[in-house]
């Protein structure tokens, strides 16, 4: 195949008999090209020298995908294609654009910022894309595979929803099945750059954190300002075989990055922790490299904390850190915020509360607050998840109990999206109001008055948020204080 344009517009067979009529080329890289069909199908056609093993793999990749779950988002082959193509066909994400255009900005539009926050959809969607990316990872990993070649061109992304797809599943390993490429320049791990050591899980989590870094700050973690004076042969080896200093590097001097010096807001502490770990003490010692569990938790953590300016005529988005903290675009305080803080109360008939890891020697207290996760809220809509109130909710199960959002004049509304019983009281546990579940059309949510400041919100006694690790022996406790139950609460506090 010399041009490989020149499929566009034939007819391709899979060794079913399936046609499929090419309308597009979708994307080219090295190992091969991938078509559009009006079957609403993508088409993958091998076009590297290593085609005829690809064949064999393309079979097996068949085979294993079918019993691999969705959750992985991977687009596994679903039919081969008739020699003497040797490709496949795989299943087109519809409305999905590629993760490129949230990596690197197109030179039409000038101005960063712009692209940043109003052409891609800010921080809180590279926080979501950079949560469902390490989740699918984590599938795949769980199931025994790692995924070897990642890269923002593998990966498609919606704008409006919740949502992602990985396409290029050619050279997924199980460790005993080996690829055939072991990684992608500038996003594959160091002991791959240096030819030491196979693709494997943690060669993946290494390029995760490479994509999610630069994906936030707009920045590669190992390029620095001298690397324009370099040549892209020098850069690229250099950064693939882990020569460079971490632009990030706290107690480095080399390798600064004065792009990295504006966007490292984009970063919360416990990110940056994160890839301090990867990249300073991982960077050649995988063994000390965080987890994508670790990265999953940084991400939703962070989404939390963001808020969207509420100044006139900005709407940039920025970590929430205290009452002082101002806008990085236009300098001007947040109006107003609520924050909302998850805790855990054990409540006894006598009213006394007492922590959870105190059975040894109980000692009644007169409050005891738990605090598990803090939720900023200004004009955007927030989603409160079962993890917010427990975080050792395994991921598989951490659904959005509840939504929070501003309404037109500025009040806190708060929305039950299941339907466990969700109360709404005041500070001084008096007017109790239930949020009804939400049913289109005919629930509206309940709105928190502005004063008085505190508002807390229940669940149910520990409605769908309990797990093993509450290892609390109630019946222990009830023989000293009779009838006990623990409930999850949030806190809803009103700042600015
Ligand atoms: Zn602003």
């Amino acid at each position: 195949m010399n041009n490989e344009s020149d499929l566009v517009g034939k007819i391709l067979r899979d060794t079913d008999g399936r046609e499929y009529h090419i309308t597009a080329v979708l994307s080219k890289g090295g190992q091969g090209i991938v078509f559009r069909t009006a079957e609403d199908f993508l088409i993958k056609i091998n076009t590297s020298a290593d085609k005829e093993k690809y064949g064999e793999r393309y079979r097996w990749l068949k085979m294993k995908g079918a019993t691999l779950p969705k959750e992985t988002r991977i687009a596994f082959p679903i039919a081969i294609l008739e020699p003497p193509y040797i490709g496949y066909v795989m299943k087109e994400a519809k409305g999905h654009v590629s993760l490129n255009d949230y990596i690197e900005k197109p030179d039409e539009i000038e101005d960063l910022w712009d692209w940043y926050f109003n052409a891609t959809g800010g921080l809180s969607k590279r926080l979501q894309i950079g949560y469902l990316l390490a989740k699918s990872l984590r599938h795949l990993h769980i199931n025994g595979y790692a995924y070897v070649d990642l890269s923002p061109s593998n990966i498609f992304v919606s704008r409006e929803k919740n949502s992602l797809a990985i396409i290029d599943s050619d050279n997924i390993t199980s460790g005993a099945y080996k690829p055939l490429i072991n990684g992608t320049n500038f996003y594959m791990a160091p002991e791959i750059g240096n030819n030491i050591s196979v693709a494997s899980t943690v060669t993946d989590t290494y390029s995760y954190a490479v994509l999610l870094f630069k994906m936030l700050t707009t920045c590669h973690p190992f390029i620095g300002d001298d690397a324009e004076e370099a040549s892209p042969e020098w850069v690229q080896d250099s950064v693939d075989r882990g020569k460079l200093d971490y632009i990030g590097d706290p107690d480095s001097t080399e390798n600064k990055n004065t792009n990295f010096e504006n966007t490292k807001i984009f970063l919360t502490d416990e990110l940056l922790e994160l890839f301090r770990r990867t990249f300073v003490d991982g960077k050649l010692e995988s063994s000390k490299r965080p987890t994508l569990m670790e990265f999953m938790k940084a991400c939703a953590h962070a989404r939390n904390r963001v808020i969207q300016c509420d100044h006139k005529g900005c709407d940039a988005e920025y970590y929430y850190t205290g009452e002082s903290c101002i806008c990085p675009l236009c300098d001007s305080k947040p109006e107003k915020v609520y924050l909302l803080t998850s805790r855990n109360m054990v409540r006894t008939k006598g009213k006394i509360l007492i922590p959870l890891d105190g059975s040894p020697d109980m000692r009644p207290l007169d409050v005891y607050s738990d605090e598990i996760g803090t939720m900023a809220v200004t004009k955007d809509m927030k989603y409160i998840n079962r993890s917010f109130f427990d975080e050792s909710i395994p991921f598989e199960l951490d659904g959005s109990l509840a939504a929070v959002g501003r309404t037109k004049d500025g009040k806190l509304a708060v929305i039950n999206l299941v339907n466990n019983k969700i109360m709404i009281n005041d500070s001084k546990m008096s007017n109790a109001r239930q949020v009804m579940p939400y049913k289109k059309g005919v629930t509206g949510p309940v709105v928190i008055d502005e004063k008085p400041g505190n508002y807390f919100l229940f669940l149910e006694k520990n409605i769908d948020v309990t797990t093993e690790s509450e290892f609390i022996d109630i019946k222990q406790i009830e023989k000293f204080y009779g009838t006990t139950e623990i409930s999850k609460f949030i806190l809803i506090r009103q700042e600015g």
